[in-house]
């Protein structure tokens, strides 16, 4: 590999980002800076610049670059804000999501996902707290979230998650079958009133823990 092969790819990656329609330059600013290929397994390590999705161990995935940069826009992160994101898988999403600023926590239910993550995160001087357990029942030590994004297919919305947005935060999600999802915005405006918007289909590995997916299939 030539040494600015990556740096190239990353700076295409982006022009695409934006074709595509991702219009938050703050997003599109930090996605430019952070080092994908830290974050995929060391055997697509070239195609880490690919705005598609590449495989991690256990079965899991690195999410879609796009899908990531949509998500993230959504949530219109604020410096400071409290981040709580659901599967941290390689740790990408999370890292996206710290150089924006957030204080991010993140929960991962394979250890040694959620270990080699926190190695990469801590490696990049992130700061990011990570945590090994079932994300579907949030982490309430740190609660209320101005914003919850969840990287994983869910069957219905975690109630418990819900309870854990700040008033007016928002919450970003995936919910349909196990194989092919409607990604929800949801937006908490009072103690008992959420507001709900569907938006594109997506495809996530199953959540699955108490309020997601029985064991996987
Ligand atoms: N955000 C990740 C994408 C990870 S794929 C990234 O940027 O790389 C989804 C992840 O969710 C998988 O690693 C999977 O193990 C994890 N997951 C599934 N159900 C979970 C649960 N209940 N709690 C925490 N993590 C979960």
């Amino acid at each position: 590999m030539k040494p600015n092969f990556l740096n190239d790819q990353r700076t295409k990656l982006i022009e695409n980002l934006r074709e595509r329609g991702i219009t938050d330059e703050d997003v599109l600013q930090v996605m430019a800076s952070l080092p994908r290929e830290k974050f995929v397994h060391p055997a697509f390590i070239q195609r880490a610049y690919e705005d598609s999705a590449l495989p991690l161990i256990n079965q899991q995935t690195i999410s879609q670059p796009y899908t990531v940069a949509y998500m993230t826009s959504l949530l219109h992160i604020q410096p400071n804000d409290k981040i709580l994101e659901i599967g941290t898988g390689s740790g990408y999403q999370a890292a996206v999501l710290a150089k924006l600023g957030a204080k991010v926590y993140s929960i991962e239910r394979e250890f040694d996902l959620h270990r080699q993550a926190t190695k990469t995160l801590q490696e990049l001087g992130l700061n990011v707290q990570t945590r090994y357990g079932d994300g579907t029942i949030g982490w309430s030590e740190h609660a209320p979230y101005q914003g919850i994004i969840v990287t994983a297919g869910a069957p219905d919305i975690p109630k418990t998650l819900l309870m854990q947005l700040a008033i007016g935060g928002k919450m970003v999600i995936p919910s349909g079958d196990r194989k092919t999802q409607t990604l929800y915005l949801i937006t908490r405006q009072s103690e008992n009133d959420f507001d709900s918007t569907e938006l594109e289909e997506f495809k996530f590995v199953p959540l699955i823990g108490r309020e997601g997916w029985q064991e996987a299939k």
